[in-house]
């Protein structure tokens, strides 16, 4: 029996967006078959002490049941309950208009909401007409139900001044003001996002850390830990260790609409799947989690820091990143370029 707790994060339910900074990857919307959730704790069960259950990795509350799914989240989970976190569907909140009563009654004191600048760009992003306008219609709707918003900025090359309108237009809607009513801060933030999935392709319009707005500076996430590129290649250029991500004590599962098995290190690409919880045993893929033997980490096991900024890196670019961003960057280039051991 396993001591680690366990978080298993499935994707039963799909997203309504395809936003081009997604960590996760773009997958397709697809149902699982009923009985999936408890088929799926069941595999587990055995092995582990405490198991949190999430029916979503993606969007949450994204199904049309979502008040009954949360209960159902609860009674799967063994020997602890799964969290909430400051996440919500804004899909759902300018749809249905019970969700905000529910998000009320789990007294979720802030929600999230990500913006790529305004509307053109937003509804660009999220790959959805219309997200800007839900997104602001979301803000209204959590104040006037007691719960703050937060805005988050993914800032890219291209989107620099959109992000300086969407910082003066949350003064135009005292945010701040409305927010302290509330007995909390109203927090705005910007950042350029991990180096994963759809937001990897971004690499060509990263923004470069000298181009950074100075309106924005104060509200840049981490600010003290962003490094050029060109900074970071000099540092690590003749590092001789390897880059090796670990679940180090959070066991984090995440398991595809077609019962593929992940790690939450990364994004769910091939190189980086356990195996499938349909096709392979389950002592065989407790294996290869408590071994972290992946095609992907056993790549990462054979190549040195030094050798993949070397190979990957571009030593005069002024793109920003944080150490962790940038050392995933590098190591998925390389596995995307076939350095599969
Ligand atoms: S970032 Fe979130 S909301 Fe956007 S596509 Fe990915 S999972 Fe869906």
């Amino acid at each position: 029996m396993n001591k680690l707790p366990l978080a298993i994060a499935v994707d039963l339910c799909g997203c309504p967006n395809r936003c081009l900074h997604c960590w996760l990857g773009h997958m397709p919307n697809r149902d699982m078959e009923p009985g999936a959730d408890e088929w799926i704790v069941g595999l587990f069960r055995p092995y582990f002490q405490q198991i949190a259950f999430y029916s979503w990795l993606r969007e949450p509350d994204f199904c049309p049941d979502y008040r009954a799914r949360w209960e159902r989240d609860k009674a799967l989970s063994v020997g602890c309950q799964p969290e909430r976190f400051e996440l919500a569907s804004f899909w759902r909140l300018v749809r249905d208009p019970d969700y905000v009563n529910f998000l009320e009654e789990l007294r979720i004191p802030c929600v999230q909401l990500s913006f790529f600048g305004m509307e053109a760009e937003t509804d660009r992003y999220v790959g959805r007409r219309g997200a800007f306008r839900e997104l602001l219609e979301a803000t209204e709707l959590l104040l006037r139900h007691g719960i703050r918003p937060r805005w988050q900025g993914f800032l890219n090359e291209e989107n620099r001044e959109a992000l300086v309108a969407l910082l003066g237009l949350s003064r135009e809607l005292e945010l701040s003001q409305r927010c302290e009513a509330l007995g909390g801060e109203f927090r705005f933030f910007v950042h350029a996002g991990s180096c994963e999935g759809e937001n990897r392709r971004l690499y060509p319009i990263r923004i470069r850390k000298d181009h950074i707005p100075a309106e924005l500076l104060p509200y840049f996430l981490n600010y003290d830990r962003l490094h050029t590129e060109a900074e970071l290649w000099e540092s690590w250029r003749e590092l001789s260790s390897p880059y090796v991500p670990s679940a180090r004590g959070q066991l984090v599962l995440y398991v595809a609409n077609n019962y593929d098995l992940f790690f939450n290190f990364t994004h769910m690409r091939p190189e980086w799947r356990i195996g499938n919880l349909k096709s392979d045993p389950i002592k065989e893929l407790l294996r290869r989690i408590t071994e972290e033997d992946i095609p992907a980490l056993r790549a990462a096991r054979g190549i040195s820091l030094g050798e993949l900024t070397r190979r990957w890196g571009a030593p005069d670019s002024t793109r920003a990143f944080e150490p962790e961003d940038y050392q995933s960057y590098l190591l998925n280039t390389h596995l995307e370029h076939g350095g599969i051991l």
